[in-house]
Protein backbone atom coordinates (compact mmCIF):
# COMPACT_ATOMS: atom_id res chain seq x y z
CA UNK A 1 0.00 0.00 0.00
CA UNK A 2 0.91 3.57 0.30
CA UNK A 3 1.02 5.77 2.92
CA UNK A 4 1.81 9.31 3.51
CA UNK A 5 1.68 11.79 6.18
CA UNK A 6 2.29 15.53 6.60
CA UNK A 7 3.33 16.25 3.61
CA UNK A 8 4.13 19.66 3.10
CA UNK A 9 5.70 21.59 0.37
CA UNK A 10 6.46 24.80 -1.03
CA UNK A 11 7.86 26.62 -4.10
CA UNK A 12 8.94 30.32 -3.34
CA UNK A 13 5.93 31.86 -1.57
CA UNK A 14 3.76 29.43 -2.70
CA UNK A 15 2.63 27.05 -0.05
CA UNK A 16 1.76 24.10 -2.55
CA UNK A 17 0.52 21.01 -0.06
CA UNK A 18 -0.54 22.14 3.39
CA UNK A 19 0.13 19.04 5.21
CA UNK A 20 -1.61 16.18 3.03
CA UNK A 21 -2.22 12.80 4.90
CA UNK A 22 -4.03 9.71 2.74
CA UNK A 23 -3.54 5.92 3.00
CA UNK A 24 -4.17 3.68 0.14
CA UNK A 25 -4.24 -0.27 1.22
CA UNK A 26 -3.38 -2.79 -0.78
CA UNK A 27 -5.76 -3.55 -3.54
CA UNK A 28 -7.38 0.02 -3.88
CA UNK A 29 -8.18 2.06 -5.85
CA UNK A 30 -7.84 6.13 -5.22
CA UNK A 31 -8.81 8.75 -7.31
CA UNK A 32 -7.30 11.98 -6.55
CA UNK A 33 -9.40 15.13 -7.88
CA UNK A 34 -9.18 18.83 -7.49
CA UNK A 35 -8.86 21.74 -9.40
CA UNK A 36 -5.99 22.65 -11.47
CA UNK A 37 -3.02 24.05 -9.63
CA UNK A 38 -4.19 22.69 -6.53
CA UNK A 39 -1.31 20.28 -5.90
CA UNK A 40 -1.91 16.87 -7.17
CA UNK A 41 1.05 16.36 -9.32
CA UNK A 42 3.55 17.72 -6.90
CA UNK A 43 2.08 15.48 -4.23
CA UNK A 44 2.67 12.10 -7.30
CA UNK A 45 6.39 13.11 -7.85
CA UNK A 46 6.69 13.39 -4.08
CA UNK A 47 5.43 9.76 -3.68
CA UNK A 48 7.58 8.50 -6.63
CA UNK A 49 10.69 10.42 -5.89
CA UNK A 50 11.36 12.55 -8.25
CA UNK A 51 10.75 16.23 -6.14
CA UNK A 52 11.23 15.86 -2.35
CA UNK A 53 8.83 17.40 0.31
CA UNK A 54 9.82 19.82 3.50
CA UNK A 55 8.46 17.44 5.79
CA UNK A 56 6.21 14.38 6.45
CA UNK A 57 6.76 10.34 5.49
CA UNK A 58 6.05 8.30 2.63
CA UNK A 59 5.73 4.22 3.10
CA UNK A 60 5.51 2.18 0.42
CA UNK A 61 4.55 -1.57 0.99
CA UNK A 62 6.15 -1.78 5.01
CA UNK A 63 8.77 0.40 4.11
CA UNK A 64 9.48 3.91 4.95
CA UNK A 65 10.76 5.40 1.36
CA UNK A 66 10.74 9.43 2.02
CA UNK A 67 14.60 9.44 1.52
CA UNK A 68 15.22 7.06 -0.95
CA UNK A 69 15.70 7.63 -4.93
CA UNK A 70 12.79 6.84 -7.38
CA UNK A 71 14.59 3.54 -8.57
CA UNK A 72 14.47 2.01 -4.36
CA UNK A 73 11.07 2.56 -4.64
CA UNK A 74 8.91 0.03 -5.27
CA UNK A 75 6.71 1.88 -7.51
CA UNK A 76 5.54 1.83 -11.27
CA UNK A 77 4.26 5.18 -13.19
CA UNK A 78 2.03 5.84 -15.73
CA UNK A 79 2.12 9.91 -16.53
CA UNK A 80 0.54 12.26 -19.23
CA UNK A 81 3.84 11.16 -21.90
CA UNK A 82 4.43 7.31 -21.67
CA UNK A 83 8.13 7.62 -23.05
CA UNK A 84 8.22 4.31 -24.95
CA UNK A 85 11.38 3.33 -26.29
CA UNK A 86 10.98 3.62 -30.39
CA UNK A 87 13.53 1.67 -31.41
CA UNK A 88 12.33 -1.56 -29.30
CA UNK A 89 9.79 -3.42 -30.17
CA UNK A 90 6.71 -3.81 -28.07
CA UNK A 91 7.46 -6.78 -26.32
CA UNK A 92 11.09 -5.57 -25.81
CA UNK A 93 9.36 -2.73 -24.44
CA UNK A 94 7.08 -3.97 -21.76
CA UNK A 95 9.85 -6.45 -20.84
CA UNK A 96 12.44 -2.98 -19.66
CA UNK A 97 12.14 -3.45 -16.39
CA UNK A 98 12.54 -7.26 -16.06
CA UNK A 99 15.49 -7.17 -17.99
CA UNK A 100 17.16 -4.06 -16.23
CA UNK A 101 16.56 -6.11 -12.44
CA UNK A 102 19.01 -7.39 -10.49
CA UNK A 103 21.73 -7.46 -13.03
CA UNK A 104 25.24 -6.37 -13.04
CA UNK A 105 26.67 -3.72 -15.81
CA UNK A 106 28.36 -6.70 -17.34
CA UNK A 107 25.60 -9.43 -17.30
CA UNK A 108 23.53 -6.51 -19.21
CA UNK A 109 26.29 -6.81 -21.92
CA UNK A 110 24.26 -8.79 -24.51
CA UNK A 111 26.82 -11.04 -25.98
CA UNK A 112 28.27 -11.59 -21.78
CA UNK A 113 24.75 -12.22 -20.67
CA UNK A 114 23.96 -14.27 -23.37
CA UNK A 115 26.99 -17.15 -22.41
CA UNK A 116 26.00 -17.37 -19.03
CA UNK A 117 24.95 -20.41 -17.54
CA UNK A 118 20.57 -19.60 -16.69
CA UNK A 119 20.41 -16.93 -19.32
CA UNK A 120 18.07 -18.97 -21.37
CA UNK A 121 16.17 -19.73 -18.70
CA UNK A 122 15.62 -16.34 -17.42
CA UNK A 123 14.79 -15.02 -21.32
CA UNK A 124 12.16 -17.57 -21.08
CA UNK A 125 10.67 -16.44 -18.21
CA UNK A 126 10.57 -12.59 -19.14
CA UNK A 127 9.15 -13.93 -22.31
CA UNK A 128 6.47 -15.66 -19.64
CA UNK A 129 5.87 -12.61 -17.86
CA UNK A 130 5.75 -10.45 -20.91
CA UNK A 131 3.04 -12.10 -22.40
CA UNK A 132 1.08 -12.31 -19.03
CA UNK A 133 1.24 -8.69 -19.02
CA UNK A 134 0.18 -7.87 -22.53
CA UNK A 135 -2.66 -10.42 -22.64
CA UNK A 136 -5.37 -8.74 -20.66
CA UNK A 137 -4.45 -5.72 -22.95
CA UNK A 138 -4.83 -7.26 -25.96
CA UNK A 139 -0.98 -6.61 -26.85
CA UNK A 140 -0.43 -9.85 -28.12
CA UNK A 141 -0.86 -9.40 -31.64
CA UNK A 142 0.64 -6.63 -31.58
CA UNK A 143 4.07 -7.85 -29.35
CA UNK A 144 6.85 -7.68 -32.76
CA UNK A 145 5.53 -3.83 -33.80
CA UNK A 146 7.77 -0.92 -32.68
CA UNK A 147 5.90 2.11 -31.15
CA UNK A 148 5.86 4.24 -34.20
CA UNK A 149 3.78 1.42 -35.60
CA UNK A 150 0.84 1.60 -33.10
CA UNK A 151 -2.04 4.71 -32.11
CA UNK A 152 -1.64 6.33 -29.28
CA UNK A 153 -4.44 4.11 -27.34
CA UNK A 154 -2.17 0.91 -28.10
CA UNK A 155 0.57 2.78 -27.05
CA UNK A 156 -0.94 3.82 -23.84
CA UNK A 157 -1.74 -0.26 -23.24
CA UNK A 158 1.91 -0.83 -23.76
CA UNK A 159 2.62 1.73 -21.33
CA UNK A 160 0.68 0.01 -18.73
CA UNK A 161 1.89 -3.42 -19.20
CA UNK A 162 5.30 -2.22 -18.84
CA UNK A 163 4.03 -0.99 -15.52
CA UNK A 164 2.55 -3.49 -14.16
CA UNK A 165 4.98 -6.32 -14.97
CA UNK A 166 7.10 -5.69 -11.88
CA UNK A 167 4.18 -6.33 -9.79
CA UNK A 168 4.64 -3.32 -8.00
CA UNK A 169 3.71 -2.16 -4.29
CA UNK A 170 2.09 1.10 -5.90
CA UNK A 171 1.08 2.16 -9.19
CA UNK A 172 0.83 5.74 -9.72
CA UNK A 173 -0.95 7.56 -12.87
CA UNK A 174 -1.47 11.04 -13.71
CA UNK A 175 -3.83 11.79 -16.18
CA UNK A 176 -3.32 8.77 -18.06
CA UNK A 177 -5.99 9.04 -20.45
CA UNK A 178 -5.94 12.76 -21.21
CA UNK A 179 -4.26 11.99 -24.87
CA UNK A 180 -6.79 9.97 -26.05
CA UNK A 181 -9.85 10.69 -27.55
CA UNK A 182 -13.24 10.35 -26.03
CA UNK A 183 -14.34 6.38 -27.16
CA UNK A 184 -10.76 5.10 -26.26
CA UNK A 185 -11.02 7.02 -22.73
CA UNK A 186 -14.11 5.28 -21.89
CA UNK A 187 -12.31 1.69 -23.35
CA UNK A 188 -9.51 2.27 -22.04
CA UNK A 189 -10.73 3.27 -18.61
CA UNK A 190 -12.81 -0.13 -18.21
CA UNK A 191 -9.37 -2.00 -19.02
CA UNK A 192 -6.87 0.06 -16.60
CA UNK A 193 -10.00 -1.07 -13.75
CA UNK A 194 -9.35 -4.83 -14.89
CA UNK A 195 -5.71 -4.48 -14.82
CA UNK A 196 -6.37 -3.01 -11.59
CA UNK A 197 -8.45 -6.23 -9.86
CA UNK A 198 -6.17 -8.18 -11.52
CA UNK A 199 -3.01 -7.29 -10.07
CA UNK A 200 -4.50 -5.86 -7.21
CA UNK A 201 -2.09 -3.11 -6.40
CA UNK A 202 -2.21 0.03 -4.31
CA UNK A 203 -3.05 2.70 -6.87
CA UNK A 204 -3.46 6.06 -7.01
CA UNK A 205 -5.03 7.42 -10.11
CA UNK A 206 -4.87 11.53 -10.70
CA UNK A 207 -7.89 12.66 -12.78
CA UNK A 208 -9.59 16.65 -13.52
CA UNK A 209 -12.37 14.27 -15.10
CA UNK A 210 -15.12 13.31 -12.58
CA UNK A 211 -16.78 10.99 -14.51
CA UNK A 212 -13.59 9.13 -14.74
CA UNK A 213 -13.08 8.74 -10.50
CA UNK A 214 -16.36 8.58 -9.74
CA UNK A 215 -16.88 5.14 -11.99
CA UNK A 216 -13.32 3.70 -11.51
CA UNK A 217 -12.37 4.50 -7.90
CA UNK A 218 -13.30 2.61 -4.58
CA UNK A 219 -12.64 6.46 -3.02
CA UNK A 220 -12.10 9.83 -4.37
CA UNK A 221 -10.27 11.88 -2.34
CA UNK A 222 -11.10 15.60 -3.10
CA UNK A 223 -7.85 18.32 -2.72
CA UNK A 224 -8.38 21.84 -2.92
CA UNK A 225 -5.73 24.21 -1.99
CA UNK A 226 -2.85 22.21 -1.03
CA UNK A 227 -5.26 20.28 1.43
CA UNK A 228 -7.27 17.18 1.55
CA UNK A 229 -10.70 17.95 2.51
CA UNK A 230 -12.81 14.67 1.98
CA UNK A 231 -11.45 11.01 1.23
CA UNK A 232 -14.52 8.46 0.38
CA UNK A 233 -15.86 6.14 -1.50
CA UNK A 234 -18.16 8.02 -4.73
CA UNK A 235 -21.27 7.73 -3.30
CA UNK A 236 -20.21 9.32 -0.19
CA UNK A 237 -18.95 12.20 -1.64
CA UNK A 238 -21.99 12.94 -3.52
CA UNK A 239 -24.52 12.33 -0.96
CA UNK A 240 -22.53 13.84 1.92
CA UNK A 241 -20.14 16.33 0.82
CA UNK A 242 -17.47 17.18 3.76
CA UNK A 243 -18.11 21.01 2.97
CA UNK A 244 -19.63 23.31 0.56
CA UNK A 245 -16.16 24.13 -1.38
CA UNK A 246 -16.49 20.15 -1.89
CA UNK A 247 -20.19 20.04 -2.64
CA UNK A 248 -19.05 22.90 -5.56
CA UNK A 249 -16.14 21.19 -6.81
CA UNK A 250 -18.17 17.71 -7.17
CA UNK A 251 -21.41 19.32 -8.33
CA UNK A 252 -19.99 21.91 -10.88
CA UNK A 253 -20.27 20.46 -15.13
CA UNK A 254 -16.64 19.97 -16.23
P1 LIG B 1 -3.15 20.52 -12.85
O1 LIG B 1 -4.45 19.83 -12.56
O2 LIG B 1 -3.32 21.81 -13.60
O3 LIG B 1 -2.09 19.64 -13.42
P2 LIG B 1 -2.05 20.21 -10.17
O4 LIG B 1 -3.12 20.08 -9.18
O5 LIG B 1 -1.39 18.98 -10.64
O6 LIG B 1 -2.58 21.04 -11.42
P3 LIG B 1 0.61 21.07 -9.48
O7 LIG B 1 1.17 20.80 -10.82
O8 LIG B 1 0.98 20.17 -8.38
O9 LIG B 1 -0.97 21.21 -9.55
O10 LIG B 1 1.02 22.55 -9.09
C1 LIG B 1 0.63 23.15 -7.86
C2 LIG B 1 1.16 24.57 -7.77
O11 LIG B 1 2.58 24.54 -7.65
C3 LIG B 1 0.86 25.43 -8.97
O12 LIG B 1 0.58 26.72 -8.50
C4 LIG B 1 2.16 25.41 -9.75
O13 LIG B 1 2.30 26.59 -10.49
C5 LIG B 1 3.19 25.31 -8.65
N1 LIG B 1 4.41 24.58 -9.07
C6 LIG B 1 4.50 23.30 -9.45
N2 LIG B 1 5.76 22.94 -9.72
C7 LIG B 1 6.52 24.03 -9.50
C8 LIG B 1 7.93 24.33 -9.58
N3 LIG B 1 8.81 23.39 -9.96
N4 LIG B 1 8.33 25.57 -9.28
C9 LIG B 1 7.45 26.52 -8.89
N5 LIG B 1 6.13 26.33 -8.78
C10 LIG B 1 5.66 25.10 -9.07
Amino acid sequence: GITISGLTKRFGVTQVLRGVSLAVAPGEFVALVGPSGCGKTTLMRIIAGIETADAGEVVIGERAVTRLRPAKRDIAMVFQSYALYPHLTVRENIAVPLAMRRLSAWQRLPLLGGLLPGARARRAAIAEEVVRAAAPLGLEPLLDRRPGQLSGGQRQRVALARAIIRRPAAFLMDEPLSNLDAALRVQTRREIVEIHRAVGVATLYVTHDQAEALTMADKVAVMMGGELLQVAPPEAIYAEPADLRVAGFIGSPR
